[in-house]
Order: structure tokens, then C-alpha cells, then sequence
């Protein structure tokens, strides 16, 4: 009898060893590299109707959202890291004038171009955010340093130029930033502003209910990004809205609202209305919904775009990608520019609803 109970507890013990020696090798093992990537990006939401557009701008916004996004699936491809194909994506978008983030930059009621940029790490947490520079070629860099090279997560204005400076980032001249086109939105919106403020002297409105603010185009940049290791990475770009007063800061540079990653959920950048995905928190709503409901990436992104962000009175979308791969490109404006590239290397692009 002795013996049976001492054989069971050699063979207990044995047994308990061998699950922990497991344990810990499973602990220990390198992180598992996928082999799974994909990026997915947008210039902006907003009026953008096909009998409003000439054949070749058409063209020439495909070409550019092209050039952006195999800028950063060949870094990926290459086994770059998500942070680093986000960055060089959007400085592709940043220094084209099509869209309203760096050269392209929409004006603000003062005549002069505040840019907003942030940038998120879906394995640290880590990010970086700057709101109203105006001297900073491609503020997505600016926010990179802000993540990387300093104990903040958001810097504003001359503040964040001075330290720009200081870590050696290109500064331009506020002229830089001057195109035609955003100049003469900002003088049609200006005339339209001061007739309506005649018509509407007695009517109590602000400027954020303001129709013709709403219905401007957008063109805000944003880049979501998976790499083999299996790290998520966000980043948004934006001149922010034209007409903008006070040194008014959209959601852009609003690490939750406009930008948002995390290898447990997915990579999101935003772009609309600044004010309802502030209100919203639309980013990170969107991986809250996956993390505490269990949504699907695409069923969070329809919940928070096509259902709590109109109902609040905003409008706009988003694109994101999960940690699998799986990617949502959600809007609800007329159009948003948008492309995707999966590990295959299929790109879509789309500029319309029906795209
Ligand atoms: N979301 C940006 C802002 O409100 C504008 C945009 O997306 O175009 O500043």
C-alpha cells in the first residue's frame, strides 16, 4: 500500500513539472511573427460627388493615393515596422497639394495654415501628437518625435516648433503651405459666412451648427497599418477646417478621437466633422466596442459611423485595420478617397460611395 501511494506521488509530482517546464516554454517562445500584413488609408471625407470632379483630378487623386499606400506596403513587405510605414505614407499625402494636410493645408479664418497630426503605437501604447504648427513640413514626423523623444504625448504650437527645432525636424515658411485652391474655399467661405450672419442676425447660431461648415470638403490624411511581427500602428494628418477661428483644434491630433492603435483590437485613423469624433471619442470607441462587446472590427466601425456619429450630428469616416488583418473603410459622407492593400499586394482604391 506504501509503495502504490508513493508511486502516485512520484508520478504527480512528475507530471506537475513537466505542465510547468511547458508553461514556461511557451512564455519564453519568440513572438509569433504572422507573416500577415496590410495597410489601408484615406484623404478625406466629405462632398465628394463624381459630377463635381474632371476626369483627370480623378486621376490624378487615384495616383497619388496609389504612390502613398505602396510607399508603405513595401516597407511592411520588406518586414519594416507599422509605425514607420504609417510616417513615410502620410508624408507621401503631406507634401501633395490634393490634400488638406501639409502643402495643401486649408486655410483658417486668419489667413494662415495650422497643421494637427498625431501617431499611435498598438504594441506600447505609446503616441505622439502636435496641433497648430505652422511651420512644420510634415507634422507627422513632428508627432513621431513627440512619441519617440520626449516624456509628452502632445505639444501645441510654438512650443512644439521650438522643439521641432531643437530635434532637427524640416521647417518651412508659412508660405510653403499656399495653394490657390484653399485660398479661394476660404474667400467663397468667408462671402457665404457674412451673408448668412445678415440673414441670420436674429437667429441664435454658433459656428459649429452652421450648415455650410458641415457641408465643406474634408481632406484630412490617416494611415492604419499591420506589420509581420503582428504590431498595429495609426497616424492622422490635417490642415484641420477651413475657416477655422480662435485656435480651434480638431480631432485630429486627439489621441482616441481622431487616431487610435492597439494590438488587441485595431488601428484607426478618423477624418469628418473634428467636434462630434472629439464628442465621440470615435477612435477608440470603435476598439472599445471590440474589446468589451466583442464586435468585429466592421461591426464596431458601422456602429460608431453610421449610427452614434450621425444620430450626435456629425459626419465623416474612418479606416482601420484588426490585428488579423481584417480592414473597414466606413463612411458616412458622399465620398471619402481611400485605398487598401492586402500581403498580396491587391490594392482597391475608391474615391466615391459606390467605388
Ligand atoms: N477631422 C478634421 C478636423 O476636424 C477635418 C477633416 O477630417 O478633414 O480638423
Amino acid at each position: 500500500m506504501k509503495k502504490l501511494l508513493l508511486l502516485f506521488c512520484l508520478s504527480l509530482f512528475l507530471a506537475c513539472e513537466n505542465s510547468a517546464e511547458k508553461q514556461l516554454q511557451s512564455k519564453s517562445k519568440p513572438v509569433d511573427s504572422t507573416e500577415n500584413f496590410g495597410i489601408v488609408i484615406h484623404g478625406g471625407a466629405g462632398t465628394i460627388l463624381k459630377k463635381n470632379m474632371s476626369d483627370s483630378l480623378e486621376k490624378e487623386y487615384k495616383a497619388k493615393l496609389e504612390e502613398a499606400i505602396k510607399t508603405g506596403h513595401k516597407i511592411l513587405a520588406d518586414g519594416g515596422n507599422a509605425l514607420d510605414a504609417v510616417q513615410k505614407t502620410i508624408n507621401v499625402m503631406e507634401n501633395s497639394p490634393l490634400f488638406n494636410a501639409g502643402k495643401g493645408a486649408v486655410f483658417t479664418n486668419a489667413e494662415t495654415n495650422e497643421l494637427d497630426a498625431s501617431i499611435m503605437d498598438g504594441k506600447t501604447l505609446n503616441a505622439g501628437a502636435v496641433a497648430g504648427v505652422t511651420t512644420v513640413k510634415n507634422p507627422i514626423n513632428l508627432a513621431w518625435e513627440v512619441m519617440e523623444n520626449s516624456e509628452h504625448v502632445m505639444m501645441a504650437g510654438k512650443g512644439a516648433e521650438k522643439f521641432a527645432e531643437e530635434r532637427g525636424i524640416e521647417l518651412v515658411t508659412p508660405e510653403y503651405f499656399y495653394t490657390e485652391n484653399r485660398f479661394k474655399s476660404l474667400q467663397r467661405l468667408k462671402k457665404r459666412e457674412s451673408k448668412k450672419t445678415e440673414l441670420d442676425h436674429n437667429a441664435n447660431e454658433t459656428a459649429f451648427t452652421d450648415p455650410f461648415i458641415k457641408d465643406s470638403k474634408f481632406g484630412t490624411v490617416g494611415c492604419a497599418a499591420l506589420d509581420k511581427n503582428g504590431n498595429l500602428a495609426a497616424g492622422t494628418s490635417t490642415g484641420g477646417m477651413t475657416n477655422k477661428k480662435w485656435g480651434r483644434i480638431g480631432d485630429a491630433p486627439i489621441i482616441g478621437a481622431g487616431t487610435y492603435a492597439n494590438n488587441k483590437t485595431a488601428a484607426v485613423s478618423a477624418t469628418g466633422w473634428g467636434e462630434f469624433f472629439i464628442r465621440g471619442v470615435v477612435a477608440y470607441d470603435i476598439s472599445a466596442l471590440m474589446e468589451y462587446k466583442n464586435m468585429s472590427l466592421q461591426e464596431a466601425a458601422r456602429e460608431v459611423i453610421q449610427k452614434k456619429n450621425p444620430e450626435l450630428g456629425g459626419n465623416g469616416g474612418i479606416i482601420a485595420i484588426d490585428h488579423a488583418g481584417n480592414i473597414s473603410m466606413e463612411f458616412n459622407t458622399a465620398g471619402m478617397y481611400r485605398a487598401h492593400m492586402d500581403k498580396e499586394g491587391n490594392l482597391k482604391i475608391g474615391i466615391y460611395e459606390k467605388d
